[in-house]
C-alpha cells in the first residue's frame, strides 16, 4: 500500500479550522484554537503525496467549513478515508429501515409517505427507489393500488 505523505484534517473542537499534517504524525495542535489533536481519532478528509493537491483540498474544506456546509460526516466532493461507521451502517440497513417503516404502518403505505420516512432515516432518494424496486421484484412487497405498497 502506498503511503501518502500529507493529510488534511479538521479540528473537531473549534470546527472552523482545517489543516495539513504530515501523515504518520501522531499528534498535532490546532493552529486556530490550540487544541491538542490525536490524529488517530480524527477524520482524515484527504490524503495525497502531492502538496499542491493537499493545499487545494484544504482550501476547499476550509471554505466549506466557513459556510458551515461541512457536516463532519459528509464531504461528498472529496476523496477521503472515512472511519466513521455510522453512515455506511445506515446505507447497509436501508432495506431494513424501509421494511421496518412498512411494518410499523401495518404493512402498507403510500409510496410517497414511505419515501419521506426513509429520507428522514438517512436513506437517499436514489437508493430508496432501487431498494423498493428490488423488494417489488423479489416479491417481498407488492403494489395493491397505484402509488401504494404493501408487505406480502
Ligand atoms: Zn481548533
Amino acid at each position: 500500500m502506498p503511503i501518502q505523505k500529507y493529510a488534511v484534517i479538521a479540528c473537531p473542537k473549534c470546527r472552523i479550522h482545517a489543516q495539513i499534517i504530515e501523515y504518520g504524525t501522531a499528534t498535532t495542535k490546532c493552529q486556530n484554537c490550540g487544541a491538542a489533536l490525536k490524529i488517530k481519532k480524527l477524520r482524515v478528509f484527504y490524503t495525497s503525496d502531492i502538496l499542491e493537491k493537499v493545499i487545494s483540498a484544504r482550501t476547499q474544506l476550509q471554505a466549506q467549513m466557513h459556510d458551515q456546509s461541512v457536516e463532519f460526516g459528509n464531504v461528498p466532493e472529496m476523496e477521503f478515508v472515512d472511519d466513521r461507521p455510522s453512515i455506511t451502517k445506515h446505507k447497509k440497513n436501508a432495506q431494513k429501515i424501509i421494511l421496518d417503516i412498512l411494518r410499523s404502518a401495518d404493512g402498507a403505505l403510500e409510496i410517497e409517505i414511505l419515501k419521506m420516512h426513509a429520507l428522514d432515516n438517512d436513506v437517499d432518494a436514489e437508493r430508496f427507489e432501487k431498494i423498493l424496486d428490488g423488494l417489488l421484484r423479489a416479491g417481498e412487497v407488492y403494489s395493491p393500488a397505484v402509488g401504494y405498497v404493501r408487505l406480502v
